[in-house]
């Protein structure tokens, strides 16, 4: 067997053209969204209003394991795919471990991370819908950025909603879609109702996913023309994803690796739904078998300490109900640095593939990520977002159990973003000014007790 290179990169010719679909192989399907009025499954008509309509057939296709990217789709890919998969010599060599350690860096394009993978597939079926543009929300900006750039490339608008204290925090973030050409604006925010009655019930509150996706919601349904777009947690945003596990496969069985471990940072779950996607899909068939962990923050651990039921996905409660491992729709989590893992809930299909025991789930406190960060930045060069910096830590944590045991284990994580916008983070790491705030038992029984009661079929 050649020796495996520093990158394994793809040909062109090598990249999937079709995104797979889990649910497919999934004999315990994800529950269906509900509508929070009657209770029952939301219909393709209902959700149609809220999205565009081929996204709305994803979001429900249970069954058909192959779902082909429209060419389109995959000339866009082209311009930043295949993303590398990088064996990281240097790191193992630090940490003097047995384990064989890769990883899947998703920052190579202008947004930083993963996220443009669905928010080009969102974006053109938009637009092959005819529709005048699209309206999101964004939390540390990656998501914003992303949906800003697919929607310059097709000149669709794009009006986001990002969350105040990043808005606030991150003003590099928002000229970026700025200059892309979306409309950003600091949620919540007086421009819708949502948003007016969030402002009066927590005056002064520095906003959270939730709220900002009320508040985009509300925008999409009140205007003509417009659709609403997810960037995480939905089964169409695992879908879009599945292309970076499709490749890290293909990356991996050139040289005939197996992994042992696969680990990803778990925010709404679609990088690490997305990277485990063919691995899992062999799982559920019974052909292969791999450990599969997702890292959360232990300020917002929606896996380790939430529990599985109906909730609503938004601050407001106008979505469907989503059955997931939820904190509530109500928790609002510490300012922990990771934007992007700040959501209450989870994707699910990873939340029914975790109540089966097919996958597990850790939590690490943040400056135990930037330590990790640091550590892997000096080594490998690249700087990661905080999100990304979750699955570092998993990921060298597991690494050191090797070195321990003698095991040369093959771990492979995701590594979503660079943290280039995220400088005020490390600089609270290095000032040591950053705290671990763990949310109390009492903090998360206030938030699960106003879940909403769901007689489940
Ligand atoms: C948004 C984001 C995440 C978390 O989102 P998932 O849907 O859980 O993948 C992780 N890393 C980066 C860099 C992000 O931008």
């Amino acid at each position: 067997m050649a020796e495996i290179p520093y990158k394994i990169y793809l040909e062109e010719t090598e990249m999937p053209t079709a995104w797979y679909n889990m649910r497919a192989d999934m004999k315990v399907k994800p529950a269906p969204l509900l509508n929070p009025g009657t209770g029952k499954p939301m219909t393709a008509e209902e959700l149609g209003g809220v999205f565009c309509e081929e996204l709305v057939k994803q979001e429900l296709d249970n069954d058909n394991r192959w779902v082909e990217i429209p060419q389109e789709i995959r000339d866009f890919y082209r311009m930043y795919r295949p993303s590398p998969l990088v064996r990281a010599y240097c790191l193992e060599k630090k940490l003097d471990t047995p384990a064989k350690i890769y990883y899947k860096f998703e920052g190579n394009n202008t947004s930083g991370s993963h996220k443009l993978n669905s928010a080009i597939a969102q974006a053109y079926y938009a637009k092959k819908q005819g529709l005048k543009g699209v309206t999101t929300e964004t939390g540390a900006g990656q998501w914003g950025t992303a949906l800003s750039m697919a929607c310059a490339y097709l000149e669709l608008d794009c009006k986001v909603y990002m969350v105040k204290v990043s808005y606030e925090q991150k003003p590099f973030r928002r000229e970026v879609m700025r200059t892309y050409g979306a409309e950003v604006t600091p949620s919540p925010s007086m421009t819708t109702q949502v948003g007016r009655k969030i402002l009066e019930e927590f005056p002064g509150t520095t906003g959270s996913l939730g709220c900002a996706i009320s508040e985009a919601v509300e925008a999409a349904t009140s205007q003509p023309g417009y659709r609403y777009v997810l960037g995480s947690v939905l089964n169409q945003v695992l879908l879009h994803q599945s292309v970076i596990g499709l490749e890290t496969k293909a990356a991996l069985d050139k040289y005939g690796v197996h992994p042992d471990i696969i680990i990803g940072c778990a925010g709404g779950g679609s990088n690490l739904g997305g990277l485990i996607a063919p691995f899992m899909g062999e799982k559920l068939r019974g052909e292969a078998d791999y450990r599969i962990v997702a890292v959360e923050p232990a300020s917002c651990p929606s896996f380790t300490r939430g529990v599985f039921a109906y909730d609503f996905c938004d601050t407001g409660m106008i979505c469907p109900l989503a059955k997931m491992y939820t904190l509530g729709s109500g928790f609002i989590p510490a300012p922990n640095h990771a934007g992007g893992l700040r959501f209450h809930g989870m994707s699910g299909i990873l939340s029914q593939l975790y109540h089966d025991g097919f996958m597990e789930a850790v939590s690490v406190p943040q400056t135990k990520v930037f330590e990790a960060a640091e550590a892997f930045a000096r080594v490998e060069g690249i700087l990661p977002a905080p999100e990304s910096a979750h699955a570092i830590r998993a990921a060298m944590d597991e690494a050191m159990k090797c070195r321990e045991t003698g095991e040369a284990k093959t771990i492979v994580f995701g590594l979503t973003g660079t943290g280039y916008f995220d400088m005020v983070a490390y600089e609270k790491y290095h000032d040591g000014k950053m705290d671990d705030y763990i949310p109390t038992d009492e903090d998360l029984k206030k938030a699960l007790e106003k879940l909403p009661k769901v007689a489940e079929a």
